[in-house]
């Protein structure tokens, strides 16, 4: 086969594509070049340096705290480095919560202390804690049709084990009760929410996370067990006595205050305000260093920027790479951004973001118009070596994503192997050794065929239905 060069220092060379019998919508040309970033992502272990400094250098980020600031600064300062052509902030607001202890205890029958941690923005328990006993349910959409009578001074105990998959798809049915479980617990009067972790590890850590916390007249404190503690308090209710248990929480909830979305860009040559995003989200829980989520994925993102960035001439249109702020308490960042940036919306010709930790991609999902699958074909033809198959076209392009998408963005979705994801989420043990330095390099070679091909392209995607599920 014919392979034309990428010249460093004279442009692009253009190539002519002799006797091709119907027109592609993405050139010989372009797909060669997308083909040397690929093989120069392959051999970059540039990513893998961006989460490390990211972890070791600023570590835990929770929105709104400290960590969160330095954060920002430190995201700035590595988009300066790797060269983007324009780095800035846009910022945001976000409701702020201090993290205090956590203690819990069997007092009886058998007494003996639980791992816990509290769910994010959880209140306190009165000083000195609160005793009482637990009642079991299999899942929250049973708290929610149980009785007050039954629940009523007690702690309610969400018990449900979620399923370890390739795709992740045992997190949505789990993550309810994390979600709504504290609600249906103050609705019903109970004292407080006891949750098995939502996560797939056997692990003595508790996974932490983000719940419904909006207009609920009387919260009551929301905790998450390990596993093996989880399954300490099932086997102790076999036995048919009251099981109670003291909680000493100690958290405070503050009032709004800021972040920041960080934005870098590597500018179009030829539509600069078409604008292809990519993202990541920025901002971590507290207790692990943020390593796999997101920092993989902020890594991932920058790397594919700085990759397109090192090319003789820019891109057709714009890369933007966005760090969201306060993804981890209900896509904060990315909503506030959407709304900001209405009146561009219809410029943004695509969307994804890299947020499912640092796992090999297998699989390219997409949301695009019909018309355009051609594009996802042609790009397969370079990802496909990567041991990628072509996915469905129902792709959100990630959670932040997901509020472009809603607005009839076009997305891409880039899915990682999701195996071991749940077993560090949200926890003390998110950390960097978790991140396979190989893997990441992968990422990255998938991310940039994407990325390149879609600023580069003639045309653009058009806009999908929202009605597509
Ligand atoms: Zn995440």
């Amino acid at each position: 086969m014919f392979k034309p060069l990428l010249s460093l220092t004279g442009g692009l060379i253009a190539t002519v594509a002799v006797g091709i019998a119907q027109a592609k919508p993405l050139s010989q040309e372009d797909l060669s070049v997308a083909e040397v970033l690929r093989d120069r992502a392959l051999a970059s272990s540039n990513a893998y340096s961006i989460v490390e400094s990211l972890t070791v250098e600023v570590g835990p980020r929770r929105a709104g705290t400290e960590g969160d600031q330095r954060a920002v600064a430190w995201a700035q300062e590595k988009m300066k480095a790797l060269g983007f052509d324009r780095v800035y902030t846009e910022q945001i607001n976000v409701p702020r919560w201090t993290r205090g202890h956590a203690h819990a205890q069997v007092t009886s029958p058998f007494p003996q202390p639980l791992v816990v941690s509290s769910l994010g923005y959880s209140v306190a328990t009165p000083a000195g804690g609160l005793t009482a006993e637990i009642i079991e349910f299999p899942d929250v959409e049973a708290l929610q049709q149980a009785s007050e009578k039954q629940v009523e001074g007690k702690i309610a105990f969400i018990n449900k084990r979620m399923e370890k998959a390739r795709t992740g798809e045992g997190y949505g049915p789990a993550v309810q009760g994390r979600s709504k479980g504290m609600r249906a617990a103050a609705e019903k009067g109970a004292v407080a929410l006891l949750l098995r972790s939502v996560g797939t590890d056997s692990d003595r850590f508790a996974h932490t996370g983000m719940m419904s916390i909006n207009a609920i007249e009387n919260p009551v404190p929301a905790l998450a067990l390990s596993a093996p503690d989880a399954n300490l308090l099932e086997a102790m209710l076999k036995r048919g006595k009251p099981v109670q248990v003291k909680l000493d929480i100690d958290n405070q909830r503050h009032t709004d205050g800021p972040s920041f979305n960080v934005i870098g860009e590597i500018t179009g040559r030829e539509k600069p305000e078409e604008v292809m995003i990519i993202g990541a989200h920025l901002d971590s829980w507290d207790e692990g260093t943020g390593a796999l989520d997101d920092g993989a994925g902020v890594a991932i993102v920058m790397e594919t920027a700085r990759l397109i960035a090192e090319l003789p001439e820019r891109p057709r249109r714009t890369l933007r790479v966005v760090l969201f702020g306060a993804e981890e308490i209900g896509l904060v960042g990315a909503k506030q951004y959407v709304d900001a940036h209405l009146h561009e919306l219809d410029n943004i010709v695509a969307v994804s973001e890299s947020d499912f930790g640092a796992g090999k991609v297998w699989r390219f999902d997409t949301r695009l118009p019909e018309s355009k699958f051609d594009i996802a074909d042609q790009m397969m033809q370079l990802l496909a070596p990567l041991g990628i198959e072509r996915g469905n076209n129902t792709s959100y392009g990630g959670p932040d994503s997901s509020v472009f998408v809603a607005r009839g963005v076009p997305a891409f979705g880039l899915y990682q192997d999701g195996t071991d994801y749940f077993d560090y989420h949200h926890t003390p043990n998110d950390t960097l050794d978790k991140v396979d330095p190989e893997n990441l390099r992968q990422n990255v070679a998938a991310w940039v065929v994407m990325s390149f091909l879609t600023t580069e392209m003639e045309g653009n995607l058009g806009r999908v239905p929202t009605s597509v599920k």
